[in-house]
């Protein structure tokens, strides 16, 4: 038992120089204010450890020994809490009553005068300033311990990691401190004292991690959380409504994902895009400055516009940046430029969308009155109002007229476009003869309809339907003027009203140069012209299939086409029946 004793002992010992050589060496590598207390509370514990045998390889024992090591012990639990100090605020006040408190059990500590020796008899004043000693690193280092514990709940699994494994380490030297007090001499040479070194042997290491844990560590601590961050990361990029909620939101994941404090994304133009557990004015200060210190990191942002960057700042327990987490930012950097570049271009299309929208409204109304006055006096001359007018010039009327008409029908499509577009189409239904108001739409057409023959074919039977009249013969004028533009002169063009299925059915077929089946796709999409020789002449916007289909649907029913090139085309209206 006492070789294995002695044996522990030793490595122990050795645990506790290489956490203080280790502990102090990374410090000294990235000096880092933050870390300091830890960096003061590892090495005076590492230091306790080994005293002894130092102060006996120089020959050194008795008082001076005993008092530095009480010092060191204090000295230990004290920098602990101010360790957490610094990471949860104990506040002014508490910290300088705190501190007195301490400086008197330290000094009461070296002026009892306590012996080295544990069996020495105590006199009742040492006895109380043991127990005191004992009991003010109990609470000094118990605070932390809770404090830190809880504080670690809900936070990014690298620093929750190692907020846990500093309180367990902690924890763990409690219950050792306690037990070795308590027992004493009683614990030589038994197997609880082999338990409480081998425990001691496990707490060293755990009280490294919480201070500088490897990157293999990091990597296995933050596995758990990075699928979750997968997931997060596909719903940003895809469903960011704009670029400073796609930034925000990748802020706190980016921070999260290396346990930073703060972050903030600086803009191409040098403005903050957002911020991340700072203000953006701070950050702003920030951006101005150049990264200099290995608790900040500044990755740059390639974006369309120009290089913006995104900079993440360490806290406490942000494992010192690292190739691992420099490496995972810049593939992060990667996806939020990606991210930002699809929202800039979602944004300007909106943009662009919306200054169509606007464009037609003003435009189509803007033309409506001059045009109306046009048709006005066309319809007078034509009709002899005005006196007479010479044959040549008469003869003309007649397609001025009918010019006037496609432009009016123009309008009225950009007109409606727009009003759908801004959701101000509200349809007016009424209970309506389907086969009267086809019938309607054709006469209207007029001159319109060419040199063309139109068939209207109708039921024996009325149809009824729940339609908008004024809309619905918008679409019967629509397909018949195609049908009228995209076939030869003198072709017939056959209208037939039909039911089927609890629907009416109005088709308009022509014999015209029909489409294809690639450009069918494209049909009714807005704007969706067909760019062929054939259509390059007709005049259109190509907004009335479109617009069609969308009353079409809007009345709960549908708008379908058959075609073939060369042969003609067959546009049929769908519409739910009145049923009673
Ligand atoms: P436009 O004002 O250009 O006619 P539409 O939306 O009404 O706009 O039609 C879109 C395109 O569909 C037209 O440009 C034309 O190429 C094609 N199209 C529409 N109707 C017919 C048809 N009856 N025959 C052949 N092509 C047609």
């Amino acid at each position: 038992m006492t070789s294995v004793l002695r044996v522990l002992d030793v490595a122990v010992q050795v645990a506790f120089l290489a956490l203080a050589l280790f502990t102090l060496a990374d410090w000294i590598r990235h000096r880092d204010r933050q870390r300091v207390w830890l960096v003061i509370a590892l090495v005076s514990l590492s230091g306790l450890v080994f005293l002894t045998p130092l102060a006996a390889a120089f020959g050194l024992s008795g008082e001076p020994v005993i008092d530095a090591a009480i010092l060191l012990f204090i000295l230990s639990g004290y920098a602990l809490l101010m360790f957490r100090d610094s990471l949860i605020p104990l506040g002014k006040r508490l910290r300088v009553a705190i501190s007195a408190a301490i400086a008197v059990v330290a000094v009461l500590g070296v002026a009892a005068d306590l012996s080295s020796n544990p069996d020495a008899p105590r006199t009742p004043f040492q006895l109380v300033v043991l127990v005191l000693v004992v009991v003010a690193w109990v609470l000094c280092v118990a605070e932390p311990i809770f404090r830190l514990g809880v504080a670690s709940i809900g936070r990014p699994s690298v620093e929750a990691s190692r907020l846990r494994s500093l309180s367990l380490g902690y924890a763990g030297l409690v219950v050792v401190v306690v037990v070795s007090t308590v027992a004493g001499r009683a614990l030589q040479n038994t197997t609880a004292a082999v338990i409480t070194n081998l425990v001691v042997l496990i707490i060293v290491p755990l009280l490294y991690a919480s201070f500088a844990p490897p990157e293999w560590l990091r990597r296995t601590w933050s596995r758990p959380e990075d699928d979750e961050l997968r997931s997060a990361l596909h719903e940003l990029l895809l469903y960011s409504p704009d670029r400073e909620t796609l930034a925000a939101r990748a802020l706190s994941w980016g921070a999260r994902m290396v346990g930073a404090q703060g972050a903030y994304i600086q803009d191409s133009d040098g403005s903050i895009l957002a911020a991340h557990g700072m203000t953006p004015s701070a950050a702003a200060e920030l951006a101005g400055t150049a990264v200099t210190s290995r608790t900040t990191v500044r990755v740059p942002l390639d974006l369309a516009q120009g290089t913006g960057s995104m900079t993440i700042i360490a806290g406490p327990f942000t494992p010192l940046f690292g190739d691992y987490e420099l490496l995972r930012l810049r593939g992060y950097a990667v996806s939020i430029t990606a991210g930002l570049d699809r929202v800039s271009l979602t944004e300007r299309i909106a943009g662009l969308e919306k200054a169509k929208t606007e464009f037609l409204d003003f435009a189509s109304h803007e033309l409506r009155g001059p045009m109306t006055v046009i048709k006005g006096y066309l319809t007078m001359i034509a009709a002899g109002s005005l006196g007479d007018v010479p044959p040549r010039a008469a003869s003309v009327v007649p397609l001025l007229v009918a010019k006037a008409d496609e432009v009016n029908s123009m309008l009225e499509q950009m007109i409606e476009t727009s009003r759908l577009e801004e959701g101000r189409l509200a349809l007016r239904k009424e209970r309506s003869d389907v086969g009267r108001l086809t019938e309607d739409a054709v006469e209207y057409l007029g001159p319109l309809a060419g040199d063309h023959h139109i068939d209207v074919k109708l039921p024996p039977w009325t149809l009824w339907a729940e339609v908008d009249p004024d809309r619905f013969q918008i679409v019967i004028r629509n397909l018949v003027t195609n049908a009228v533009k995209y076939s030869a002169a003198g072709t017939p063009i056959e209208i037939s009203v039909s039911q089927k299925d609890g629907h009416a059915l109005v088709s308009v077929k022509d014999l015209g140069i029909g489409i294809d089946k690639d450009d069918q796709r494209s049909l009714f999409m807005r704007f969706g012209r067909i760019k062929t020789t054939a259509t390059a002449n007709t005049p259109g916007a190509g907004l009335g299939l479109w617009l069609s289909r969308e009353i079409a649907r809007m009345h709960d029913g549908d708008l379908r086409v058959e075609s073939e090139p060369g042969k003609g085309s067959t546009f049929t209206l769908e519409i739910p029946l009145h049923s009673d």
